[in-house]
């Protein structure tokens, strides 16, 4: 049975309106996919809000209270969309990056990815229930909650579509996919249909506007994860970013084995 990890930005969510849009799409991809997870963003600017929030108190928070506060807005907007699907007759659940198994190490605001057990997940997906995860969040060792860096939930997407062996992740933006350029900036920009992991790396890298958090194609190239790049208005559109030639799957690898705590 074949598993699709879906991911959800700030942009895709920034409305109860656009929630709505959002099941659309999931809907339709449950009519193909037994076996949906969905990962989300905080709505729109929230974690720019809960951010200026802590700094009117003090110009440089602890890192561990502000991920206890920042991790909140992705919780927010996982518990809204399994209400929308509920609402819809489906059976879905939502789960904070903790009670996912995304594991890191502690480094606060900054931690890396070093092991997914998705203990919790694979029982909801054998009964047929769309899981919903918070991304951009973890738990340590220790039991803290942890953030990933700021744009972290594509990396979240990754992580969970290696340890769920998934088919793919296919992430809706505000744009229509990957283009060699800046469109808006550059008139000869191409849109890409599909491009290889560093085509695409080198393309994030060097935009402004990161399309996708280069830390998960990162994950991504080392698992050989396809990633469908498209947009949440523009139904069937996307740039697929894929490799030929290397086997699935040998054995996972997630970001770091450690990292150093700042
Ligand atoms: N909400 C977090 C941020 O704005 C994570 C993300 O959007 O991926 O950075
Ligand atoms: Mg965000």
């Amino acid at each position: 049975m074949e598993t699709l990890v879906l991911k959800f930005g700030g942009a895709a969510l920034r409305d109860l309106g656009q929630f709505q849009k959002v099941a659309d799409i999931i809907a339709l991809k449950k009519n193909s996919y037994d076996r949906l997870v969905v990962v989300v963003s905080a709505m729109g600017k929230m974690t720019d809000e809960l951010l200026s929030l802590a700094r009117q108190i003090m110009p440089d928070p602890p890192k561990r209270e502000q991920d206890m506060l920042i991790s909140v807005g992705e919780r927010i907007s996982m518990t809204l969309l399994a209400m929308v699907l509920f609402q819809r007759g489906y059976q879905a659940i939502s789960l904070t990056g903790s009670q996912a198994g995304i594991i890191t190490c502690g480094r606060h605001s900054d931690a890396r990815v070093l092991d997914v057990k998705p203990r919790r997940i694979l029982p909801h997906l054998d009964e047929g229930k769309i899981v919903i995860v918070a991304g951009f969040q973890g738990v340590s060792s220790d039991g803290e909650i942890t953030t990933l860096g700021r744009g972290g939930s594509d990396t979240t997407a990754v992580a969970l579509a290696i340890a769920l062996k998934a088919t793919r992740v296919e992430f809706y933006k505000d744009v229509k996919g990957i283009y060699s350029a800046d469109p808006k900036k550059d008139h000869t920009a191409e849109y890409l249909p599909e491009l290889t992991y560093i085509e695409a790396l080198k393309i994030t890298m060097k935009s402004e506007r990161k399309i996708l958090h280069p830390r998960a194609i990162e994950l991504a190239i080392k698992n050989n994860i396809p990633l469908l790049v498209s947009s949440f208005e523009e139904e069937g559109s996307g740039s697929l970013i894929i490799q030929d030639g290397r086997d699935l799957f040998e054995k996972p690898i997630y970001e770091a084995l450690e990292c150093s705590v700042q």
